[in-house]
């Protein structure tokens, strides 16, 4: 299985390295040609509005919008979510999405850089110990459809979703060592390709299904300093 990471800006290394982790060659993706047979993608956090401009100047918006409106499955976490979602609030006037879930997200609203945060969460679909999830200049999500499965949440706001093969994390599975999200997202991959070499139907235009959600707010739970390696790397 061929597994890219977007790699214009931002932490594509660190899920470069967890994609090898388990066994999958990671494809950096920076030009067309680069995406021209992947099976999935990984869109890494940084900073949205660079990679919207990057993919622009790059010619990789238009190739990869076509792949993922193909369905090819896709893991976005924190500014890949952002770029994966349907609309971006509070976003730059000239900045993009995919759309290719469907959820509403507002950039940094859990604040600025100095309220980042830690929290432990009980995820849908993964066994064992919580996961140890780290928010850096987090989007919330403000909406979502009917279509979309709520993974796990904060304080009652989604922050790991999923629609088909599409998931979004609103932190960042990539630091620390556990490769339980990034295995939810390859099984998923693989239950597709079960599925034959076109996979399931490409996404059907929806109907206006938007239901909204109460945010997420920063937990009152344990917050840590942040190593600023992470930082720098994120964002
Ligand atoms: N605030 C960033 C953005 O809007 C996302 C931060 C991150 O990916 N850690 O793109």
């Amino acid at each position: 299985m061929k597994v890219g990471v977007l790699a214009l800006q931002g932490a594509s290394a660190r899920h470069a390295a967890m994609l090898s982790r388990l066994g999958v060659e990671p494809v950096a993706c920076r030009l067309p040609p680069d995406i021209d047979d992947l099976d999935a993608l990984v869109l890494p956090g940084g900073e949205s509005t660079t990679m919207s401009m990057l993919l622009e100047s790059s010619g990789l918006f238009g190739p990869l919008a076509e792949r993922l409106a193909a369905g090819m499955p896709a893991f976005g976490t924190c500014a890949g979510m952002i770029l994966l979602g349907r609309e971006i609030l509070d976003g730059r006037d000239d900045q993009r999405c995919f759309d290719a879930i469907d959820i509403a997200v507002r950039r940094n609203a859990f604040g600025r850089q100095v309220d980042s945060f830690e929290s432990d969460l009980d995820v849908a679909g993964v066994d064992g110990d919580p996961v140890h999830a780290v928010f850096i200049r987090a989007p919330v999500v403000e909406a979502v459809g009917s279509d979309v499965e709520v993974l796990a949440a904060v304080d009652g706001g989604p922050v790991l979703c999923r629609q088909g093969h599409v998931l979004v994390a609103a932190f960042h599975p990539e630091l620390g060592d556990d490769l339980r999200l990034h295995e939810l997202f390859l099984r998923g991959c693989a239950d597709r390709r079960s599925l034959g070499p076109s996979g399931p139907a490409p996404k059907a235009p929806r109907a206006e299904n938007k239901v909204v959600v109460s945010a997420a707010q920063p937990p009152r739970t344990s917050r840590r300093d942040l190593s600023a390696q992470a930082f720098d790397e994120v964002v």
